[in-house]
């Protein structure tokens, strides 16, 4: 019997197959918030390491004792991150990449610095230029990005978005490729369980799926 995991990598191995990508790999996220451990195990047992959560609390619930077990999870931060809980986010998480905002930039570097641990952060851009969403406007995105390696010696390795939910995305993910090549990043994070095939075609390298993984969220 398949799993929900092995019908994702059969999609991914097949849109990379039919489309002639200049940079071949994709990783596949899985996107845990509200699963619970019970739920997650399974993933774990099937040999998925990479795992996105969107909120520090839940997270440092989880995490720590699965990662006793699993030594080589990875695990990104890809929500909404208050600058207070930027130390916490450090120790937790092996990535960031929903760094959205000047703020955040200075407060992970001091973090980073102080805990003698550098993680790779990704710029999420909103794409979509939502007054509601996070993330830095695409016209700010060079100064932004200059900031943050030069002014605070982050390590910047890719770029995020989510698209708005109500638009067709692949304008979105074209917009994140090129903004991503004009700054030489080799990281592009897009693409959820509704769009991850095309997200692919347009160059991603992350896809972060939930739903499509484990079914309707808690
Ligand atoms: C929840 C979430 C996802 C996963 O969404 P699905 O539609 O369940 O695949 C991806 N990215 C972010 C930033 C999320 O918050």
């Amino acid at each position: 019997m398949t799993s929900p995991r092995d019908d994702i990598l059969a999609k991914i191995n097949a849109t990379l197959t039919d489309c002639d990508r200049e940079t071949p790999s994709v990783r596949l996220m899985a996107v845990s918030k509200t699963q619970s451990p019970a739920d997650i195990l399974p993933l774990l047992q099937e040999g998925q390491r990479l795992f996105g959560e969107n909120r520090v609390q839940e997270a440092a619930e989880k995490w720590p004792d699965l990662k006793k077990d699993y030594p080589d999870i990875e695990l990104h931060m890809i929500g909404h991150l208050q600058s207070n809980k930027a130390g916490e986010a450090v120790t937790l998480f092996d990535a960031i990449q929903s760094l959205d905002r000047p703020k955040l930039a200075k407060a992970l570097a001091a973090e980073m610095t102080k805990q003698g641990k550098h993680i790779p952060c990704f710029i999420q851009v909103n794409t979509g230029e939502e007054p509601q969403k996070g993330g830095i406007l695409p016209q700010d995105l060079k100064t932004f990005y200059t900031e943050a390696t030069q002014t605070h010696g982050l390590n910047i390795t890719g770029l995020m978005c989510i698209p708005p939910a109500e638009e067709h995305p692949a304008p979105h993910f074209a917009f994140l490729h090129k903004l991503g090549k004009e700054l030489e990043l080799e990281e592009l994070s897009m693409g959820m369980s509704g769009d991850y095939e095309t997200a692919i075609r347009y160059g991603s390298t992350c896809v972060r799926v939930g739903t499509a993984l484990f079914g309707t969220r808690k």
